[in-house]
């Protein structure tokens, strides 16, 4: 079992930026407490109470952060039962070329690695739509429900022939609208609309295009979110993943990835996405340059956005893994949360979005020990498979990679839990209450078999294909 590496409660230096959001409010952490026992809605100043353990003092106070814990277990107990759930999914991130430089990622490779002419080494990649549909095919074959895909914002990608019509049309397409024709690189990543059909292949549910990469699949164009992510979906788009949030308060990404989409515009995406008839998750990524009352807000604004739209199926706090990140390369960040911030990061978000039925403990980004004990902080859902995971690895966390059925079952069960496969959407769950082997049966394939390590597939141990 994986171990989880974060430093104890020593505190990253986060005041050192001049923001104007401070944690300063005129509430009380015991005023905040009550309001979260009694269910009452809570607003941005009793998060910032209950994400500090109280501003009336410096530190995590751990006897109220205890309290603040079972508020949220007892919670979720309420709204949602004993289920911990999980899907049987796919990664298929199809390419790692980007310019875009936000200084938290390590995912990226520059894009100019990827032209014909270039000499510059790199382990980044670029799937074809045909490799895609091959790789999707493959893990169909092996019971998967779910394909993720989160890429790259590659110059050449355009979200069809129309839009690289209306790109190349610009005087100076690469300084303009970040494009270059899909002639220049090794690898044509096709179109995202040819993507989208080759992962929705034989009833995949496709789970892609963040509100970041819907922005560039219409780049250049006045074309709105809206009619963006309707194209998509005709394409086969099932569900829209809420990364690229990051801290949904500008003077944040202002900070760590000055060259994405605003929080309006990320908000707006979402909502379009809504409208489209796509259900969507959220996330944050904290654990950098914000505060507590960054945290807050962000909170304030999903809420907000599931107030207007009801499609948020999930909410994901996602801790910030800062090895080999340029934030921390650069000396930006000593590191990333404490355990402590994480524990509250989910109970709060837990206790706040009164709206959203599920919060996401991620083991790719807590590790396995850490992972299950957020299970009793608020969260009931526990990720996936996901057979590959390059996007946490690559930023130096080593917890991205596989897991099988039965690991989660007999995990969830350790802790007195039960173990539910459940679809993207949670219409569809099954109990896994025998003693297994277990394997996916909610696939449009599945048939109970369990899921092989890639390594148990391959005698040599060699990946069968590119994306394992
Ligand atoms: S987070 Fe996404 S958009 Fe930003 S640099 Fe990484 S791959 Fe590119």
């Amino acid at each position: 079992m994986d171990t989880f590496e974060a430093p104890a409660d020593t505190g990253v230096p986060r005041g050192r930026f001049g923001f104007e959001h401070r944690p300063v409010t005129d509430q009380s952490f015991e005023n905040a407490l009550a309001k979260a026992r009694s269910g009452e809605r809570l607003d941005v100043d009793d998060a910032i109470e209950l994400l500090t353990t109280g501003t009336d003092a410096d530190g995590i106070d751990d006897a109220r952060k205890e309290l603040v814990l079972e508020a949220a277990d007892r919670r979720r107990a309420e709204v949602v039962g004993e289920a911990v759930t999980f899907v049987a999914n796919l990664n298929n991130n199809v390419t790692t070329a980007c310019n875009t430089g936000c200084l938290f990622c390590n995912f990226k490779d520059t894009a100019a690695n990827f032209e014909r002419d270039s000499e510059v080494e790199h382990a980044g990649f670029t799937k074809t739509p045909a490799e895609s549909r091959a790789i999707v095919r493959d893990a169909l074959d092996r019971g998967i429900y779910e394909v993720t895909s989160v890429s790259g914002l590659h110059p050449a990608f355009a979200l069809d022939e129309d839009h690289h019509e209306a790109l190349a049309s610009y005087d100076d397409p690469a300084s303009e609208v970040n494009y270059k024709p899909p002639e220049r690189y090794e690898t044509d990543p096709g179109t995202y609309v040819e993507q989208m059909r080759a992962m929705s292949v034989d009833g995949a549910h496709l789970h892609s295009m963040t509100p970041e990469e819907a922005y560039h699949a219409k780049r250049g164009t006045d074309r709105s979110y809206r009619e963006t992510y309707r194209r998509l979906q005709e394409a086969g788009l099932d569900s829209v993943p809420g990364t690229a949030a990051e801290i949904l308060v500008d003077e944040v990404r202002d900070v760590i990835c000055p060259g994405k989409i605003g929080t309006d515009d990320w908000l707006d995406a979402m909502e379009a996405a809504a409208e489209a008839g796509l259900p969507t998750t959220a996330t944050i990524m904290y654990g950098h340059v914000e505060n507590e009352a960054h945290r807050a807000l962000h909170l304030d604004r999903v809420r907000d956005l599931q107030d207007r739209t009801g499609a948020i199926t999930e909410f994901v706090p996602l801790s910030f893994v800062h090895e080999t990140t340029p934030l921390y390369e650069r000396g930006v960040v000593d590191g990333g949360a404490t355990v402590h911030e994480d524990e509250l990061m989910i109970a709060v978000s837990r206790l706040y979005l009164d709206n959203v039925e599920h919060i996401q403990s991620s083991w790719v980004k807590y590790g396995d020990e850490q992972g299950l004990k957020m299970l009793s902080c608020g969260a009931d859902d526990f990720m996936g498979t996901i057979l590959s995971e390059e996007i946490t690895k690559r930023a130096g966390g080593g917890h991205g990679e596989f897991r099988s059925f039965d690991e989660y079952a007999r995990m969830i069960r350790a802790v007195g839990r039960v173990p539910v496969e459940r679809s993207t959407d949670y219409e569809q769950r099954r109990v896994l209450d025998d003693e297994g082997p277990h394997g996916p049966e909610l696939g449009p394939r599945a048939d109970g078999t369990p899921l092989l390590h890639p390594a148990e597939r391959d005698p040599a141990g060699e990946p069968a294909s590119a994306d394992d």
